[in-house]
């Protein structure tokens, strides 16, 4: 019999395992209970379509034998079985659904986190066993098999006899060391224990054989010893009991279980709803974003229970795509069991469902913001962008419902605030609410055009996200007031500067300096908005400036310019060297403008079109 080897990835996994220094090993029982659960749960959900499969609740069960003797313990359940392929891709390759970054580095402590955080599925059982047998078969197969390993060496597979459809997970367990006790694993009580801690909600019967003690017969105070079996687990699933039953470690044993992350929950959010629809919900928030949230292997949705069976993974018709993040469970009374996934789609309950969750997100996320700020800007610096997303996402029609959760940085307080907060410290002169974009609050702050609003005390939400500005061109306006860009060439600030200048000159000047630039520039100008720096760049259009610089990174761009307007700051020294140049020395004053532009270009953050020229025209002035 060849000995086969484990996968790459699987194999740092278990290398991990086995050396693991965890404390919490116990976890491996969950673990295992888990698969097993899962395991009759294909079965349940193939009987409901399958009228050959004959499911008779009380045939299944999960039960746990320990033996001292030999030093073993066994979690056997009647589910599905494995056929010899599914033996070897299952146990041989670490599990797709365990979200374990198999491309990062693991590194001991890492591995550690992992392991507590998160679970690692079946090869938690090596963390206390050094063999590890499985004994499976499959429904619809009369052949059985054995898989073994002694660890990251490889397996073995060979056929072998079992009477009934269903899986045997057997561990030997380890010797105890120094260190380490494992003869815990094979006391009755310390196993019944952490039963009811991690798998009290297992929805089929874990057994166990337990010792008890009664009167002997016809004796009065003697007694004796007798053995029996138990089921040791209450069944009633997390999400149909009664929250005020229940602890956070309750729904943060849960969220493990179910490896929604590798963190504890943001915020749990427990539905027991009646009426229209009647379903019972459990719902996470994570506190860390997934590892692999913004790659296409990223599936939202929540599992679909229908009475109790699950029917689907990852519904995601259950979470609009600004939710995705949400993570958890449905489980309805008024679907029908043996839906097909093409029928779930246009199901009215499915949709009444969706609605009733999505609402409650929304709640219980107003609540957060409401009641507890700091928890809620943890929230919105992972997953804020998703919600700019569902702002400017299918052409703006989930704003009114998301633009209470938006936050941004804020020039005031130096803090994330809401629109509301900004509306309702306006100026009483204020018409727009102000908005500068760039790559960083840093940046943004050193802009010259925030000077004159900063001036007037007028606040400026910064936006440093590539997302803000398109969602806020979604938007539009909030209360009413209108958005608008601080580099915008309307900038409209009711400010008369022009007085004492002399107006012909000047539009001698910037029509000269117009012609120099091309059509790089829409038009030059004397700036309102400027006051100690000599230039900046306005916007005219629809396409800002920092529009430009995210389209023009995307793939396929195409090449969309933003409309620029070259401001000059008229109360600027430069500026009376314009003029002069202008009546004395119009070669000078090419110079000057192709390299005022240029300096606009570089304080937006925008590339020179040709900075070898640009270098040689500042040389030149040195010389
Ligand atoms: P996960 O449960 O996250 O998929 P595991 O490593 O625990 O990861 O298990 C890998 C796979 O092995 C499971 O997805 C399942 O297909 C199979 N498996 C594990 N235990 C059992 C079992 N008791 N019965 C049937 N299949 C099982």
């Amino acid at each position: 019999m060849a000995r086969r080897e484990f996968k790459a990835e699987s194999k740092r996994l278990l290398e991990l395992m086995i050396n693991s220094v965890y404390t919490h090993k116990e976890i491996f029982l969950r673990e295992l209970i888990s698969n097993a659960s899962d395991a009759i749960d294909k079965i349940y959900y193939q009987a409901l379509t399958d009228p050959d499969i004959n499911f008779e609740q009380d045939k299944y069960q999960i039960k746990i034998i320990l033996n001292k003797e030999q030093r073993t313990l066994t979690v056997s359940d009647t589910g599905i079985g494995m056929t010899e392929e599914e033996l070897d891709n299952n146990l041989g390759v670490i599990a797709q659904s365990g979200s374990w970054d198999l491309k990062q580095s693991i590194d001991k402590k890492e591995g550690h986190e992992i392991i507590g955080q998160f679970g690692v599925g079946f090869y938690s059982a090596f963390m206390v066993a050094d063999t590890v047998t499985v004994i499976t078969r499959a429904l619809g197969s009369e052949q059985a098999y054995k898989w073994e390993s002694q660890g990251a060496d490889g397996y073995t597979i060979e056929p072998w006899e079992k009477d009934t459809v269903g899986t045997d997970v057997i561990l030997k367990l380890r010797e105890n060391t120094e260190d380490e006790n494992y003869d815990e694993f094979l006391d009755q009580y310390r196993i019944k224990a952490l039963i009811k801690k991690y798998s009290d909600f297992i929805r089929y019967p874990i057994k166990m054989d337990l010792t008890k003690q009664r009167l002997k017969e016809g004796s009065k105070d003697e007694y004796e010893e007798y053995t029996e079996e138990d089921i040791i687990n209450s069944m009633v699933p997390l999400w149909k009991k009664n929250k005020n039953e229940l602890t956070p470690a309750d729904y943060e044993n849960f969220y493990r279980e179910n490896r929604y992350g590798f963190d504890k929950p943001l915020k749990y959010i427990h539905i027991h709803a009646e009426g229209l629809t009647s379903y019972n919900a459990l719902l996470f928030i994570p506190e860390q974003m997934p590892y692999d949230f913004y790659t296409k292997e990223y599936e939202k949705g929540l599992a679909l229970y229908a009475s109790g069976v699950l029917i689907m993974e990852k519904c995601s018709d259950l979470l609009p795509d600004y939710f995705s993040f949400v993570k958890g469970m449905v489980d309805s009374e008024d679907l029908s069991l043996n839906i097909s996934r093409e029928m779930l789609q246009h199901d009215r309950q499915l949709k009444l469902i969706a609605q009733n969750i999505k609402n409650k997100i929304k709640n219980e996320l107003e609540n957060l913001l409401k009641n507890d700020r700091e928890t809620y800007e943890k929230f919105f610096q992972t997953f804020g962008r998703q919600l700019k997303f569902g702002v400017y996402s299918e052409f703006g029609i989930h704003k009114d419902e998301l633009q209470d959760l938006l936050l941004f940085y804020s020039s005031h307080e130096k803090k994330l605030v809401t629109l509301a907060e900004y509306v309702g410290r306006m100026q009483a002169d204020q018409k727009y609410i102000y908005y500068a974009a760039g790559d960083s609050v840093d940046r943004i702050e050193k802009m010259p055009q925030t000077e004159l609003l900063r001036d007037k005390g007028y606040e400026i939400l910064y936006f440093t996200e590539d997302i803000d500005e398109f969602a806020i061109k979604m938007l539009l306006s909030y209360q009413e007031k209108e958005f608008k860009s601080i580099s915008s060439a309307d900038l409209d600030l009711t400010e008369e500067t022009a007085e004492n200048r002399d107006q012909a000159a000047e539009e001698k000047l910037f029509a000269f300096m117009k012609d120099v630039l091309g059509d790089k520039v829409s038009a030059v100008r004397a700036s309102k908005r400027l006051k100690n720096h000599p230039v900046c760049l306005a916007n005219a259009g629809e396409v800002s400036i920092e529009m430009e610089k995210i389209l023009s990174a995307m793939p396929h761009n195409q090449q969309i310019k933003a409309e620029k307007v070259l401001e000059i700051n008229p109360n600027h020294e430069v500026f009376q060297s314009l003029l002069t140049a202008y009546e004395d020395d119009q070669e000078k004053l090419k110079l000057f403008t192709k390299l005022l532009f240029n300096q606009a270009l570089l304080i937006e953050g925008l590339p020179l079109e040709d900075p070898v020229e640009f270098t040689n025209n500042v040389c030149s002035l040195m010389k």
